[in-house]
């Protein structure tokens, strides 16, 4: 953990719930209390309604592989032992996609729609990464 060298997200005033959460392995996103819409990434103000009422809702964690792309450039020195390595954009069970990495599973059997639920990594003291195997 102490030589983790990939980059790490930067936390707002908005999205410190979400990190928070995260750490305490809780997988939790925006929603809006006046119309029930989810945000992410988070924000002052609903996409729908704009209002500014949320909560912090707890996501089942379940979804499916919406998109995914193989990385085949270092960006990152931090990702260089892992090349080629794949990203993914999960659609959650309540809607909202999440673009983040898959553990568990080799990049030739990745697909469009493979059920997968998400994990967390705790990769610094301060900071868990949610992610996602498959289901
Ligand atoms: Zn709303």
């Amino acid at each position: 953990m102490a030589d983790y060298n990939k980059p790490l997200p930067i936390v707002t005033q908005d999205s410190e719930p979400y990190w928070n959460a995260a750490k305490a392995h809780e997988f939790r996103m925006q929603r809006c209390t006046d119309c029930g819409a989810f945000r992410f990434p988070p924000t002052h103000a609903c996409w729908q309604c704009l209002s500014t009422n949320l909560e912090w809702a707890a996501l089942s964690g379940r979804g499916t592989i919406w998109s995914f792309t193989v990385m085949h450039q270092i960006y990152y020195k931090g990702f260089a032992d892992e090349m080629p390595y794949p990203v993914i954009v999960v659609e959650l069970e309540e809607g909202p996609r999440i673009a983040s990495n898959i553990v568990d599973c080799k990049r030739e059997d990745l697909r469009i729609g493979m059920p997968v639920q998400v994990v967390f990594e705790d990769v610094t003291p301060a900071v868990t990464l949610p992610k996602f195997r498959p289901a």
